[in-house]
């Protein structure tokens, strides 16, 4: 059994930006805290860091400057049970299938050999995403404190933990015709069954994310990056039968002192870029890492954005329609565009989107570019496509009133893009969504203060951890 002197945990983030960006810096503020912390990233995403920062840079440990400075985070990467050459963009299920069923072993390996006696300092906690299915069963074995993760909103916890009744209302299929209210679900007032999560039709996703929420009913504590102000209802409802700590927003060096380069591509630099344009005149536009985009939406966009005549930053990653291809926009668009428009495979988003340039931005809604473009007091027009983004739309649109709705059909058309575009980037028309931003924003900036909720929640969890973890 571990050693009790010293609180060690073991996070684990899922292995996709959008995971890992949040767990890195609550490794690093917990770190502050006198935490020691072992990180782990899956082998793949460590060689995507390292090629992503220098081909030839051989970074060993991401945490290196931090530890510098004096945290003690230690470093370790384990196989995620797929060659390195594996696909897993283009192989989205299978991969997500072994996440479920042989990851878990390797993670078990490795605690079985950090938790031992002999260890100077064995670990003594498991801080897990939400997503994986089995950090209850690993942290029972090994006798230690389960730490559960929710990278999203409580609104997308309470849909996720609530899939049983989603299923038995028939909720959970295709919601794309449907135009109900869902308002059975506890702790959520009323959503429209366009704005639940999709892909639950899908068999891979529904196995795992069934199997996460029973697993996650088992932890010891959960922490959500989300703002105990912004879904009083919703967390207060989970709070009734779980210890969950609302510990958000977490932003790169707004919530820890420290940042760290945790980019899977390469970041092109949009700074100069940036410098030369007006204050508030560019449109920041962004569908995250994962999700992907069919041509048509892109050639729609690609015309709207032109139409629209604003400037813009446009992340298209290469990989964004699922498949090679290597010009996807409409011929001469680039020469067309000219300097109105910077078009980038990946860049540093929180950079780009704190630049006071910045005047909006087009997001699919992904759960960390809602924090950031608040953080940064930027509005949204939200093109939301899979999973959590949809209801993610909903906090942004309905709840808080910070955004727009770009996507009511199906499919965008290039009017749509024109005109939405037009509204969010004119000052008079987008008054009342830039009042309401910069208030959420001062909520946000608020809560990480001495006496703001969200610092408290942080405080009381550490301690509530530490006892739990002498009490192991
Ligand atoms: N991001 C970035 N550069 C880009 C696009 C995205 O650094 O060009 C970061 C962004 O700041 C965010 C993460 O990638 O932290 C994407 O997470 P999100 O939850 O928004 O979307 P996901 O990729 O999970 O769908």
């Amino acid at each position: 059994m571990a050693k009790k002197l010293h609180p060690h945990a073991l996070v684990i983030p899922c292995p996709y930006q959008g995971h890992i960006n949040p767990t890195i810096h609550l490794a690093l503020k917990l770190a502050s805290k006198g935490f020691i912390i072992t990180f782990i990233n899956t082998q793949f995403i460590h060689s995507q860091i390292t090629k992503a920062h220098s081909p030839s840079s051989g970074l060993e440990n991401i945490f290196s400057k931090a530890c510098e400075s004096g945290l003690d985070i230690r470093y370790l990467t384990i196989s995620d049970g797929f060659p390195l050459e594996f696909d897993r963009n283009m192989n989205s299920l299978p991969f997500l299938e072994g996440l479920i069923n042989g990851f878990s072993n390797y993670v078990d390996k490795l605690v079985g050999e950090l938790v031992k006696e002999d260890c100077v300092d064995p670990i003594n906690c498991l801080i897990a995403d939400t997503f994986f299915v089995w950090p209850s069963i690993i942290a029972k074995t090994y006798e230690i404190v389960h730490v559960s993760f929710f990278t999203e909103p409580a609104l997308v916890f309470a849909l996720y933990y609530h899939l049983d009744l989603l299923e038995e209302n028939g909720h959970s299929g295709s919601h794309e015709n449907r135009k109900d209210i869902v308002d059975y679900i506890p702790g959520v007032k009323s959503i429209k069954s366009s704005d639940l999560p999709s892909l639950y039709q899908n068999s891979v996703v529904h196995q795992l994310i069934y199997k996460a929420f029973q697993d996650v009913r088992k932890a010891d504590i959960i922490i959500a990056n989300t703002v105990q102000e912004l879904e009083p209802e919703t967390i207060t409802s989970i709070q009734e039968k779980h210890k969950f700590y609302a510990i958000g927003p977490i932003v790169s060096a707004n919530f820890t002192e420290l940042t760290i380069s945790s980019s899977l591509w390469s970041e092109h630099d949009c700074t100069q870029w940036l410098d030369a344009k007006p204050r508030g005149s560019v449109l920041y536009v962004s569908f995250g890492s994962v999700a992907l985009v069919n041509k048509e939406d892109i050639l729609e966009l690609a015309h709207g954005l032109m139409l629209s005549e604003v400037n813009f930053i446009w992340v298209l990653r290469f990989n964004v329609l699922g498949q090679d291809e290597d010009d996807i926009l409409p011929v001469g668009y680039k020469e067309k565009v000219k300097d109105r428009g910077l078009i980038v495979p990946w860049c540093n988003q929180t950079r780009v989107i704190s630049h006071s340039a910045v005047g909006g931005f087009l997001s699919h809604c992904g759960w960390n570019s809602v924090v950031e473009s608040i953080w940064c007091g930027v509005p949204l027009i939200c093109s939301p496509l899979v999973t959590d983004q949809l209801a993610n739309r909903k906090l942004v649109v309905y709840d808080w009133k910070v955004g727009i709705n770009l996507r009511d059909e199906e499919s965008i058309t290039r009017e749509e893009v024109r005109s939405k575009i037009k509204y969010l980037m004119n000052e008079e028309t987008s008054n009342n969504l830039r009042k309401n931003v910069a208030q959420v924003k001062e909520t946000f900036h608020n809560t990480l203060a001495t006496n703001g909720s969200s610092n408290v929640n942080f405080n009381k969890f550490v301690e509530e951890l530490k006892i739990k973890i002498s009490l192991a």
